[in-house]
């Protein structure tokens, strides 16, 4: 199986299905506005990991992720690669969350529809795998995938990192070559597939540290060693009380240079 054949059908499913599209979006927002018809997602970015990285085993790190999460291997036996992808949110939903303070009504949807849209196509993906032959599985999909303390024993951001999508960054998301607003998703085979060459050495090298992000974060949860997570989950709780059952935020991936791209190192080039 070839990754440009993976690419190729997941982009068809991605411009195709329904699940893409929120043809009505309710205003969750005051004072009430009517909407179009909403499309959550660009076409994504893929990249391939081994099975086999060196690096899977350093998330077993308390300081990184800790003992609980779970290499490729001891999720799916015999597994060879892992396909992970970014999906970008369409200019419209980052537009729209630019606005300061009160989360979008289109980013509310893109968060809670666009996660269901995000597990239709890991479905999707394991079902290609399977029809070519082989074995997949999707670890959030899996019935042992559990959250402990803030910790999963799979991490879709990290597998972005082992698979050269992009690095971390100071707002604990990944900067890609689309940005960081979006949602990644990743797929166990037991398959060898060409892998993609990791084009950064330092878990945070496309993050300019410009604290942008910061001074957008409403509880105030980024400085500049980090976010502070439990901060941010309490805001968090405080929107799904607004907006139950959807809730978001993420003021720190709009409005900052890494929303739609890697940020040009604006402090070298002054
Ligand atoms: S806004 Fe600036 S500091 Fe924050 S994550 Fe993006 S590049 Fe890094
Ligand atoms: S999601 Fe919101 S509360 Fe959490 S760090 Fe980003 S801006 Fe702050």
């Amino acid at each position: 199986m070839l990754l440009s054949s993976i690419q190729e059908k997941v982009n068809e499913f991605v411009l195709k299905s329904p699940l893409n599209i929120i043809e009505h979006l309710e205003s969750l927002s005051s004072p009430p506005i009517s909407y179009a018809p909403m499309r959550i997602y660009e076409l994504p970015l893929i990249g391939i990991a081994s099975a086999d990285d060196s690096l899977w085993d350093t998330f077993k790190n308390i300081n990184i992720i800790g003992p609980a999460h779970k290499s490729p291997g001891e999720w799916l036996p015999g597994a060879k690669s892992v396909i992970s992808y970014f999906l970008p949110y369409t200019e419209r939903i980052r537009k729209a969350n630019r606005i300061e303070k009160i989360t979008a009504t289109e980013w509310l949807y893109g968060r809670w529809e666009g996660e269901m849209f995000n597990q239709a196509l890991r479905q999707f993906i394991i079902k290609l795998v399977e029809k070519n032959g082989n074995n997949a599985l999707a670890p959030v999909l899996d019935k042992r995938f559990a959250v402990d303390n803030l910790r999963a024993n799979w991490s879709e951001r990290h597998a972005a990192f082992v698979a050269g999508l992009g690095t971390f960054s100071l707002s604990r998301s990944m900067i890609t070559l689309k940005g960081t607003a979006g949602r990644f998703g990743s797929v166990i085979i037991d398959s060898p597939l060409d892998l993609t060459r990791r084009a950064y050495t330092q878990y945070d090298e496309y993050c300019i540290k410009c604290m942008a992000c910061a001074r957008r974060c409403p509880p105030q949860a980024i400085n500049n060693k980090g976010k502070d997570n439990e901060c941010c989950r309490m805001h968090l709780y405080k929107e799904k009380e607004i907006y139950n059952p959807r809730y978001g935020c993420a003021k720190c991936q709009t409005k900052v240079p890494c929303e739609d791209k890697i940020p040009v190192n604006l402090v070298k080039s002054n």
